[in-house]
C-alpha cells in the first residue's frame, strides 16, 4: 500500500524542529480526505520534502501526532524498540521496582499511550485514533517484555477519547478481571482497583512526592482531595499524631478507611466532604493544622477556565495557610497544565499576602522521575506540587 502524505506549513514544520510533537489541523497545507482515522502518514513541507512520520487523526484539532523525525518505518520494530526504550528508563530510574508509569504518550514519543504497570496487572490507556490502532500491537509486545503479567487491562473510558471521535473503552484486554490490587509506597500498602478506580486505578504521578511528604509531616496533619490516601498514609505513619482525609467520593473514601485499618493507622480519620466547605467550616471553627496537603483534580480543564480555576487554587490555598501553624507545611499541588509553575507561585504569593503569612519554598517538585518532560513540549509537564513551609 502506498503510504499517504501529508504538507504542513512553515510554522508546523518550525514547530516540529523546535521539539513539539502535534501539528493542528490549521497548519495542514490541505484538506486530507480519504486518509484513515489512525494511519501513519509521512510529513513533508509544502516542497515535499520529507519532515517526520505521525499519526493521523481525522477528528482531532491535532491532526498529526509526530512519531519520528527520520525517514525509518514505523513497524513492529519500530514500537518495540520506543517501548524498550521507555521501560529501560523506568528500570534505571526505579530498579527493582514494579510499579511505575510505564510510557507517558507524548513524552516517550509514544503519543495517545499511557501505560502504567502495578506489578503484574499492567493498564493501558489509548487516548487518540493513533494509539488505539496499535492497541493488539502493544498487548503482544507487552507480553513479550511481561511474561509475568498476570492481566492487562484496557482504561480507555477518558473524555479526551471524544475528541478523536472514539468511544470509551474499558475492557480486560489479557488474562482475567485483576480485582483489587495491593503495591507498597516506603512502609505503607496501598489497595487500587484498576478496573473501576480513576484514570488508571492510582495517581502514580504522586508516589515520589507521597514519600517525601513524610519528612515533614508533623503534629495534627490534614489530607484534601486524598483519593485512596497516599499522602495522608505516610502522614499518619510518619510524624503526624493524628490525620484527616478529605475525600469527596464514596468510594475512594471507603478505600482510605479499608486502607488505614490495614495499615493499623488507627490516627487517621476519613471526611466524607467537599474539602472546600471542609476548609471553610475548619477556619470558622479555628482548628488549627501542623501539615496540610492540598492535591486537587484539575480545575482548569481549558484555557478558558483558567481564571476560576486560579480563584479555586487561591481559596484552598488561601483557606489552609489559615489554618496551619506558625512552623507548619503546606504541600501544595496542582496537575492542571494550563496553570503553569509561573501562574501557581503567584497564586501562592497572593493566597500568603492575602493570609498575611511569610512563606519559604523549600522544594518546587513535579511528578515521578516515570513522568518525564519532552523539552520543548510544555503540555507533558503538568503536575506542580511545591513543599512550603509557613513562618
Ligand atoms: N492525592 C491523591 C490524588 C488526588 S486526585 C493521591 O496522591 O493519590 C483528586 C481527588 O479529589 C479525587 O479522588 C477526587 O474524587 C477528589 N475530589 C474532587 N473534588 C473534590 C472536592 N471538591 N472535595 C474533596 N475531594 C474532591
Amino acid at each position: 500500500m502506498n503510504e499517504q502524505s501529508i504538507a504542513i506549513t512553515r510554522r508546523g514544520v518550525e514547530r516540529i524542529e523546535q521539539g513539539f510533537t502535534w501539528i493542528y489541523r490549521s497548519d495542514l497545507l490541505e484538506a486530507s480526505p480519504g486518509v484513515p482515522e489512525g494511519a501513519i502518514v509521512r510529513v513533508v513541507d509544502g516542497r515535499g520534502w520529507f519532515k517526520g512520520r505521525a499519526f493521523y487523526s481525522t477528528e482531532s484539532q491535532i491532526a498529526l501526532r509526530l512519531l519520528t523525525r527520520e525517514d525509518i518505518p514505523c513497524d513492529r520494530d519500530f514500537f518495540a524498540k520506543r517501548l524498550d526504550a521507555a521501560i529501560d528508563l523506568r528500570r534505571r530510574a526505579f530498579p527493582g521496582e514494579t510499579v511505575y508509569r510505564l510510557v507517558h504518550a507524548d513524552a516517550d514519543l509514544l503519543s495517545g499511550v499511557v501505560i502504567d504497570r502495578y506489578g503484574e496487572v499492567i493498564v493501558v490507556q489509548l487516548l487518540t485514533q493513533g494509539a488505539d490502532a496499535l492497541r493488539d500491537l502493544l498487548v503482544e509486545l507487552l507480553r513479550e517484555r511481561f511474561p509475568e503479567a498476570r492481566a492487562i487491562v484496557e482504561r480507555s473510558d477518558a473524555k479526551v477519547r471524544h475528541l478523536e471521535g472514539l468511544t470509551p473503552i474499558k475492557r480486560v484486554l489479557f488474562g482475567e478481571a485483576p480485582g483489587a490490587i495491593e503495591f507498597c509506597e516506603g512502609e505503607v500498602s496501598q489497595r487500587i482497583d484498576p478496573m473501576e478506580g480513576q484514570k488508571t486505578g492510582g495517581f502514580l504521578d504522586q508516589r515520589e512526592n507521597h514519600l517525601l511528604a513524610r519528612h515533614y509531616a508533623s503534629g495534627e496533619g490534614l489530607d484534601c482531595f486524598s483519593y485512596t490516601g497516599g499522602f495522608a498514609f505516610q502522614l499518619a505513619r510518619h510524624g503526624c499524631s493524628h490525620v484527616t482525609a478529605v475525600e469527596i467520593s464514596q468510594s475512594a473514601a471507603a478505600l482510605i478507611k479499608e486502607g488505614a485499618e490495614r495499615n493499623g493507622l488507627f490516627n487517621l480519620t476519613v471526611e466524607t466532604a467537599n474539602a472546600f466547605d471542609f476548609l471553610k467550616a475548619r477556619s470558622l471553627t479555628g482548628a488549627r493544622y501542623d501539615t496540610i496537603v492540598l492535591d486537587p483534580p484539575s480545575f482548569a480543564k481549558s484555557k478558558a477556565s483558567l481564571d476560576s480555576a486560579l480563584r479555586g487554587y487561591k481559596e484552598i490555598n488561601l483557606r489552609a495557610l489559615q489554618l496551619i501553624r506558625p512552623g507548619g507545611h503546606l504541600i501544595s499541588a496542582s496537575c492542571s497544565f494550563h496553570v503553569d509553575e509561573q501562574r501557581f507561585e503567584e497564586m501562592l504569593r497572593s493566597a500568603a499576602c492575602d493570609a498575611r503569612r511569610s512563606i519559604q519554598i523549600i522544594e518546587r517538585r513535579g511528578a515521578g522521575r516515570d513522568h518525564p518532560v519532552l523539552l520543548g513540549m510544555r503540555e507533558t509537564r503538568y503536575l506542580k506540587c511545591f513543599f512550603l513551609r509557613v513562618l
